[in-house]
């Protein structure tokens, strides 16, 4: 990290940019809750980052109920958590703690981000900024420098909110338009709740 979190979070976005940032272009593709809820029964290992949008929706308990299913059959579901991810320190960790989510397999985003090379699926629950590309590839994004989740390495990777608008710094995310890259757009409760639905349905049939 070449960043203090205090630079990120108050005021250091853009302060390293030397140019005219890069143009994020694209067509994006679009999921359905049958899709998700097919590539996360069908994976061995998820990796899920929850940002400020599940914390906003209070999606968190239909979340939980549907990674204690998706764990009763085997499938090796962690989560991902960047230290700036929401709107106030240890908010993320707070909120999964209440819903129930076992502590081990919460992780900070040193101890989990060599791993999404390895995982078949990364879901990127209403977070934006803290998966953004970018902020590596791009020395003249207002991110540059702030270290990231690297969800794109991931063999598929879904990120789910509710538009394709940006998030809090205000920056295009070309997440949204890479290659193994699907959106699932809703509202981050009504579409936990979908996909618990569906993933306790898959398992039932
Ligand atoms: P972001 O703000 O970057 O992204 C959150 C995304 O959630 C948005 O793009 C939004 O997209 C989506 N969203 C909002 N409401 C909903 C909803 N109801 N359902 C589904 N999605 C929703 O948040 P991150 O957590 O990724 O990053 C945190 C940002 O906040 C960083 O830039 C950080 O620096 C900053 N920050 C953090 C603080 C902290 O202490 N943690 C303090 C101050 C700032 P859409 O509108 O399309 O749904």
């Amino acid at each position: 990290m070449n960043r203090s979190i205090a630079n990120v979070l108050f005021g250091g976005y853009g302060n390293l940019a030397k140019g005219p940032k890069k143009a994020v272009t694209g067509t994006h593709k679009e999921t359905s809750t049958a899709e998700v809820c097919a590539m996360l029964c069908e994976a061995q290992s998820v990796i899920i980052v929850p940002g400020y949008g599940l914390a906003v929706a209070q999606g968190q308990y239909p979340l939980a109920e549907m990674v204690k299913v998706l764990r009763e059959h085997g499938v090796n579901v962690r989560f991902g958590i960047h230290p700036v991810a929401g709107r106030m320190p240890g908010q993320l960790n707070v909120l999964l703690a209440e819903a129930g989510i076992p502590y081990d397999i919460v992780l900070e985003m040193d101890e989990i981000n060599e791993d999404f090379k390895d995982t078949d699926v990364a879901m990127v629950l209403g977070a934006n900024d803290v998966v953004n590309p970018d902020a590596l590839d791009d020395p003249d994004s207002a991110l540059a420098g702030m270290p990231v989740l690297h969800v794109w390495e991931a063999k598929q990777s879904v990120m789910m909110k509710r538009s394709m608008a940006a998030g809090y710094a205000g920056v295009d995310n070309p997440l949204m338009f890479k290659e193994n890259n699907w959106m699932y757009l809703g509202d981050a409760k009504k579409n936990c709740e979908a996909l618990r639905d569906a993933v306790k349905a898959h398992y039932e049939k």
